[in-house]
């Protein structure tokens, strides 16, 4: 299977508008997001840089659709996030979007080639492509041979590999990576930045990436920072 089966899908604009997020507890309210104004185009590359309790998993779990907001809009595409039902949400983060996690998020009991092939199990395709997807991409990031280990049998810069190959295992048009590197050393952090990178420059998918490593953040081509709920100038 050739890269353009493997990725049918295009890149998605994302437009975030005057963003904000309350988090309620029975103590306190945590304002997370206060007022988020946030755009990328198709295909971009887009790295957030910001201090821990800034807000950067806040706004990626909004624009994922794993949380709601407490007001503001959020579009990707043609779709208005903020306002799709909940079962609207189970399709766009099963075949629209691609997370990948810092502890990247793999069956543990399940082989690599086991845990590509859930995903796209769970969205309906056939036994056939799912196993010739899974192929695919574990070659695409460079463990054509390590399908049958399970993630205790990888090293950690492997295990986020595979991470990365579960997010596009549906072929989706964004990719969402929070924190990806902060459990890798730094040889590993510059092979997953430089992945996730390739993916929007040479598959044209919308990549945005947050993180608190510099080393990392300065790969991207695109740069912003956040502070304590929104974006500000950067230092430079
Ligand atoms: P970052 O990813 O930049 O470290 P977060 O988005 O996780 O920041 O958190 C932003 C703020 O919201 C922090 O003050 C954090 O403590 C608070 N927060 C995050 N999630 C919750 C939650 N589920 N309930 C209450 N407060 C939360
Ligand atoms: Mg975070």
């Amino acid at each position: 299977m050739d890269n353009v089966t493997l990725f049918a899908n295009q890149g998605v604009d994302i437009n975030v508008s005057n963003l904000t997020k309350v988090y309620k507890t029975a103590a306190e309210e945590v304002s997370a997001l206060k007022g988020v104004d946030f755009s990328v185009k198709s295909g971009q590359a887009v790295a957030i840089m910001g201090p821990s309790g800034c807000g950067k998993s806040t706004l990626m779990n909004l624009i994922g659709g794993v949380d709601n907001p407490t007001s503001g809009n959020i579009s990707v595409g043609d779709q208005e996030i903020s306002t799709t039902t909940e079962r609207g949400l189970e399709q766009y983060r099963l075949l629209k979007v691609g997370f990948v996690f810092q502890f990247f998020n793999l069956v543990p009991t399940m082989t690599a080639f086991e845990n590509l092939e859930l995903p796209m199990m769970v969205a309906g395709k056939e036994e056939a492509e799912c196993r010739e997807r899974a192929h695919a991409l574990l070659d695409l990031v460079g463990l054509a041979h390590k399908g049958e280990k399970r993630p205790d049998q990888l090293s950690g810069g492997e295990q986020q590999r595979v991470g990365i190959a579960l997010a596009l295992a549906n072929d989706p048009q964004l990719l969402l990576a929070d924190e990806p590197t902060g459990n890798l050393d730094e040889k590993n952090a510059t092979n997953i930045t430089q992945l996730l990178l390739s993916l929007a420059e040479q598959n044209g998918k919308t990549v945005v990436m947050v993180s608190h490593d510099p080393k990392c953040i300065a790969q991207f081509p695109i740069t912003y920072a956040m502070r304590d709920g929104n974006f500000v100038a950067q230092e430079s």
